[in-house]
């Protein structure tokens, strides 16, 4: 079975279980990120929820990206890894007002806004503060992004964006709100979506919605397309880096943009979803009577895709090349979803085996818990280890 390469030797001196990042891998996606969106002009920022580790988001700071936030917390993040204020958009649908306050006092570059609601708020604490504020409108575009539904965003029952029969009720409103300046549309659609004619719809329907926006007298100089591109968790070894040529070649052929115009992206997962790996080590052994379990120091309190989101990631022993056995391999949390994966294939499982949870880099170590006690996972890194 073809394993990814580690370190293993050296795995064997650090406490289980801890977060790997090969570091090279995630330089070599980011470098290949810039050049693809820099042929084309586009803007990236990172979408810091993915992966907020101090050091993964200075080094991809140092790349030049920009960063997307989703909270004060996620912007305070940025600010100190050293993305600049002025490539830095901050979206969700529940801005608190300090959030929006620590946002006008940096003078970052676009609140993403998602409700009429938050508008009329963002305008009073601008005029606080005798500043204008940019904004773009978060546009909930009805697009299907044929995803899991936990992860899809852009559909009309969503929580998400501002639905399109509502956009001109919003619009009527922004002529009297003199705190605000628009600047922007801005969608996202889901995530982990694989189907790339999920952004074809998309670019059709932003296509459509600044005619609409034309038809009022309304020029927007940003469109913001959001993140979502998916990864390949099943092939991690042969497919570490996603497709981001033909990504943007998408939005290169089919964006009907007018002059001046920005384009800007925020990719998360894509970005560092495979540079990242769960260390786990086996506990035990069980003999079921229908089934064998490995039983792992790891559980959903470090990675908890699997048990929220039905997610599969590549589980590989990476201390043994004995023949192939059949486990369910699970965490050892007091909850019957804590299971990682059913009917796996492993190389035979002993105790004190380590167990490499792979694809893990992005909503992985930053929705680590501390349910039943547990201590936050560690990291380490492939150039300092
Ligand atoms: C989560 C999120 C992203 C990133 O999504 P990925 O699927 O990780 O690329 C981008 N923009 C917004 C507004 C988000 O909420």
């Amino acid at each position: 079975m073809l394993k990814g390469t580690f370190p293993v030797e050296k795995f064997k001196a650090i406490q289980t279980p801890f977060y790997y990042y090969d570091i090279e891998l995630l330089k070599e996606t980011l470098s290949i990120v810039t050049t693809e969106a820099g042929k084309y002009g586009y803007h990236v920022h990172y979408a810091v929820k993915a992966n907020a580790n101090p050091r993964i988001l200075s080094i991809i700071s140092e790349f030049g990206l920009g960063a997307d936030c989703v909270s004060g917390g996620e912007i305070k993040a940025a600010l100190e890894a050293g993305f600049p204020a002025n490539k830095i958009v901050y979206a969700g649908v529940g801005k608190a007002d300090w959030e929006i306050n620590l946002g006008l006092d940096n003078d970052i570059f676009c609140f993403n806004v998602e409700s009429a609601a938050e508008l009329q708020i963002i305008n009073e604490l601008a005029i606080a503060k005798n500043k204008i504020a940019s904004i773009a409108l978060r546009i909930n575009p009805e697009v299907d992004a044929h995803t899991h539904a936990k992860i899809t965003t852009g559909m009309k029952e969503n929580k998400f964006g501002i639905n399109l029969s509502q956009l001109g009720h919003v619009l009527s409103e922004l002529g009297s709100l003199k705190n605000i300046k628009l600047i922007g549309i801005h969608c996202h659609i889901g995530s982990q979506i694989t189907d790339i004619s999920a952004f074809r719809g998309l670019v059709i329907r932003v296509n459509e919605i600044q005619e609409e926006f034309e038809a009022r007298g309304i020029q927007i100089p940003n469109l913001n397309f959001g993140g979502g591109l998916g990864i390949d968790y099943y092939h991690p070894n042969h497919l570490p880096i996603p497709a981001f040529d033909n990504y943007f070649a998408v939005f290169k052929k089919l964006l009907q943009l007018r002059p001046g115009q920005q384009v800007h992206f925020e990719p998360g997962r894509s970005v560092v979803a495979n540079c990242g790996t769960l260390i786990s080590k086996v506990l035990y052994v069980k003999e079921g009577e229908t089934k064998k379990f490995a039983i792992l120091d790891a559980g959903f309190t470090e990675l908890i895709r699997p048990a929220m989101y039905e997610a599969y990631h590549r589980i590989e022993n990476i201390s043994s090349d004995e023949e192939v056995e059949i486990y369910d391999v699970v965490g050892p949390i007091c909850e019957s979803s804590d299971v990682f994966g059913k009917d796996i294939e492993l190389n035979k499982a002993h105790r004190g085996d380590l167990i490499a949870l792979r694809s893990a880099g992005a909503y992985g170590e930053v929705m680590a818990s501390q349910y039943n006690c547990r201590q936050l996972p560690k990291a380490y890194y492939s150039d300092t280890l």
